[in-house]
């Protein structure tokens, strides 16, 4: 037989992932109002789980991830470098950018949410570096042809299944660690 390539590999890892995940939801899930997860429906999953009153950050309503491959799509077809954006140089190029991001957080040490002690400047930084990172994210989607507000709707889905709120209360231990 002949050797199993890392790409192959790394589907089958998947594979079992998910029929693991797909055992343990049928022996274990329960709810967190306590029903059987038998007949627990997409949209019941994903219901937002914030209270009334909770004042959090939120996002402006655009532009959507569409969008968003819709701007790409047109800024490297008005330079021709769509010949350059194949998925494994995307990739790379994104990962080049997460460095960046990384390089502004770099030897500050912890910081407290909404970056309090930063200047305007860094958050504008911040901001330039964190949309590279998306920009080629939802680049590479495209060229993988993964349809990207899919597939997150599905993940979160399948999050909430693999962490259900009731069993992992305060705990950050991985889903194969926790037990009834
Ligand atoms: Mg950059």
């Amino acid at each position: 037989m002949a050797k199993m390539t890392t790409s192959e590999d790394a589907v089958n890892r998947h594979k079992d992932e998910l029929s693991t995940l797909s055992n343990y939801n049928q022996e274990t899930y329960n709810g967190s109002n306590g029903e059987e997860s038998n007949g627990v429906t997409l949209t019941e999953l994903l219901r937002p789980t914030l209270k009334n009153g909770d004042e959090k950050f939120t996002f402006s309503k655009e532009p959507t991830f569409e969008e968003v491959r819709r701007l790409q799509a047109e800024f490297t077809d008005e330079r021709d470098w769509n010949q350059f954006h194949q998925p494994r140089n995307l990739l790379l190029a994104m990962v080049g950018e997460v460095g960046e991001v990384a390089e502004l957080f770099q030897w500050r040490g912890e910081v407290a949410e909404g970056l309090p002690d930063w200047t305007d400047s860094e958050r504008e930084q911040l901001g330039q570096e964190l949309s590279d990172v998306l920009i080629y994210l939802v680049e590479l989607a495209e060229k993988c042809h993964v349809d990207l507000p899919q597939a997150v709707l599905r993940k979160m889905a399948l999050n909430r299944l693999k962490y259900p709120a009731n069993k992992v209360q305060g705990s950050a231990k991985k889903y194969t660690e926790y037990k009834d």
